[in-house]
């Protein structure tokens, strides 16, 4: 798809790069869709680190000759674009190929010349890959001590991070190795083990192989009879990408467990499916085939046709046969030789057959001695790794849980908070609100008044302040109701209100007084303010109980802190007295407060203002 962009083609890569363990399916996918992405913008490197992933897909679900080949491309990506970490893996892969197409030697000289620069380059679990690798070849190749001690290595930088898919391959290939020096009890712990992993895992290759290792080790165990379900679900596997993959089937394998359980249809079954597939071509493979036939036979009464189908592989057991069968499947071949001598009346034969089944046992102890450490070793450490993932399972878990604790505290904090706000907002305005004008009251003023004083000083400005008190209030409330005196204080409120500014601040004083706080104003330039509002509240009519209020008129006192009333006291003093004296001098006007040092009222009164 072209539309993917460089940023998107390497971060694909590596998604299937990782998942190829845990979803294989997915794993081909994602890598699919990479390397389209890579190949439409030019991208070499994540072409490289898509096919790297396609390769090793392959390897499971394809021939290793495909997988070859797809590894190879990757190899050269890696190559031009100079990715070293690509580039070791790439050729690890190959590797693999090779001792999957029976090529042990050489993938062995292939892969160790990668190991010093691998651990140098490689991060963890690509370090645990490339010595899975080193200890897959030592393994094919026969050398189980080293495997062991590769295998312990790559768990070592593997770690939990790989996550399921990595270790339950580990458990995999350890079964597959305990196997080969003959601990098979232990072999059959790490398969279940790994096949429990497994359930997590969409992975349909490794859980056949697990199987494949279960019938193995039950046959091993003298308990072939335990291993007939496991086949059953083996052949019920499609040999597809999405099954098993077209994997060595291990028909023969099969057979073997088949025939020493006494199903003997089955066992020739198998054996026929086996030949199907074409001439065996892995040495393992060529005893075990041979093996599965001697068997038949045998259980056929036919001991000259079991030694028949032995001969052409018992070259491969020779004590000085070339590398690449393991011990075990020699072992096992042996064995069946020395009985096909045997009930053939073969008694020489029978004994030298006996005598070189010793001597791989031999080998398989030593071995067993050297590898033992190394697997008791592995062993825990692997048990170590199982109880951090698991640790980290239950990790997870608790803080699920208490992540939707925590959700559910939050809703019930944020309820209460905002409840808390609303208490909080409602009690400010009790505090700082008069209930019934919906203006500031007398509290407000007094904590307001020190800062707009301290604010004017500093900015020398001057600050107004108006006190208005509505005349004859009294008589309303007597002639009219209380309720009627409620209303008219409202409507002043609002008259208030509306004729004052956003900086200034109005006030229901007490009763039937106000107060009126004029930033940036002098007391004269308040005068003309309040003059203005007697006028309209003069003009004010107001119906109640089918009555009319009218008549209406206040007085009011001005002062300003220009006359050096600085303080709240001395400025609401000042407006008072002129309030006072509006009212001595007949109510309905607005006066000024005296000049200090201006004694008594004023003759002539240019703040006075009357209808
Ligand atoms: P003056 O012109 O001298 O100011 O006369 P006045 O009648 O306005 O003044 P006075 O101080 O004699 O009476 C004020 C009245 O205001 C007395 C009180 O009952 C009334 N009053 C105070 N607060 C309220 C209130 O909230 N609602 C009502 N309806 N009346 C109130
Ligand atoms: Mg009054
Ligand atoms: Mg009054």
């Amino acid at each position: 798809m072209a539309t993917h962009g460089t940023a998107n083609a390497m971060p694909l890569a590596r998604r299937a790069w990782n998942l190829l363990h845990v979803h294989a399916q997915r794993a081909h996918a994602t890598a699919r869709r990479a390397l389209d992405a890579a190949r439409a913008t030019g991208d070499a490197r994540a072409r490289g680190w898509a096919r790297l992933a396609l390769g090793v897909h392959g390897l499971y679900y394809a021939t290793a000759a495909e997988a070859a080949r797809e590894l190879r491309r990757a190899e050269r990506d890696f190559q031009s674009c100079g990715d070293r970490a690509g580039w070791i893996l790439a050729r690890a892969a190959i590797a693999r190929s090779m001792w999957r197409q029976g090529q042990f030697a050489q993938a062995l000289a292939l892969v160790l010349p990668l190991r010093d620069e691998g651990l140098r380059v490689l991060r963890h679990e690509q370090r645990g890959v490339l010595l899975n690798t080193i200890a897959g070849c030592y393994s094919a190749y026969g050398d189980s001590a080293q495997a062991f001690a590769y295998m312990f290595e790559a768990l070592h930088d593997a770690g939990p991070r790989r996550g399921r898919g990595f270790d339950t391959v580990l458990h995999c290939n350890l079964s597959h190795e305990l196997m080969q020096i003959g601990d098979c009890e232990e072999a059959l712990r790490h398969v279940e083990r790994g096949l429990e992993r497994c359930r997590g895992l969409d992975n349909p290759r490794l859980l056949a192989v697990l199987r494949i290792n279960r019938v193995v080790c039950l046959t091993e165990l003298g308990r072939p009879a335990q291993a007939l379900p496991d086949i059953a679900a083996l052949l019920a596997v499609p040999a597809s990408a999405d099954g098993r993959g077209p994997m060595a089937p291990h028909h023969e394998t099969l057979a073997i467990a088949a025939l020493h359980a006494g199903d003997l249809a089955l066992g020739a079954d198998l054996i026929g499916r086996a030949e199907a597939a074409g001439e065996a071509q892995l040495p393992d493979e060529r005893l075990e085939r041979a093996t599965a036939h001697a068997l038949l036979a045998l259980a056929r009464r036919r001991p000259r046709d079991a030694l028949q189908a032995l001969r052409p592989a018992q070259p491969l057991v020779e004590d000085d046969a070339a590398e690449g069968s393991s011990l075990r499947v020699r072992a096992q071949f042996l064995d069946v030789l020395a009985l096909a001598n045997e009930r053939a009346g073969r008694t020489t034969q029978a004994l030298h057959a006996l005598r070189a089944w010793q001597r791989v046992h031999q080998r398989q102890a030593q071995m067993a001695s050297r590898a033992r450490y190394q697997a008791a070793t592995l062993q825990t450490e692997l048990l170590r790794l199982q109880h951090a993932l698991d640790a980290k399972d239950a990790e997870r878990r608790a803080t699920e849980r208490a992540q939707s604790a925590l959700v559910a505290l939050n809703t019930e904090l944020q309820r209460r908070i905002e409840q808390v706000q609303a208490l909080q907002t409602a009690l400010r305005q009790q505090a700082t609100q008069d209930a019934l004008t919906g203006l500031f009251n007398r509290r407000h003023l007094n904590d307001t008044l020190p800062t707009m004083l301290a604010l004017a000083a500093r900015d020398g400005q001057p600050l107004a302040l108006a006190i208005i008190d509505l005349d004859h209030f009294k008589a309303v409330n007597d002639g009219h109701g209380h309720d009627a005196g409620d209303r008219l204080l409202a409507a002043f409120g609002a008259l208030l209100a509306l004729g004052c500014r956003r900086s200034d601040i109005a006030c229901r004083y007490g009763g039937e007084e106000f107060c009126l706080l004029l930033p940036r104003s002098t007391a004269d330039g308040a005068r003309r303010k309040v003059q203005a509002l007697l006028r309209r509240w003069r003009a004010t009519r107001l119906e109640h109980g089918g009555r009319w209020l009218e008549g209406l008129s206040f007085s009011a006192g001005v002062a300003d802190t220009l006359a050096g009333r600085t303080t709240p006291a001395a400025l609401l003093k000042a407006a008072d007295d002129a309030l006072l004296e509006a009212k001595r001098s007949g109510r309905n006007r607005v006066r000024l407060a005296v000049e200090p040092g201006q004694a008594g009222t004023h003759a002539h009164d240019p703040g006075e203002a009357r209808c």
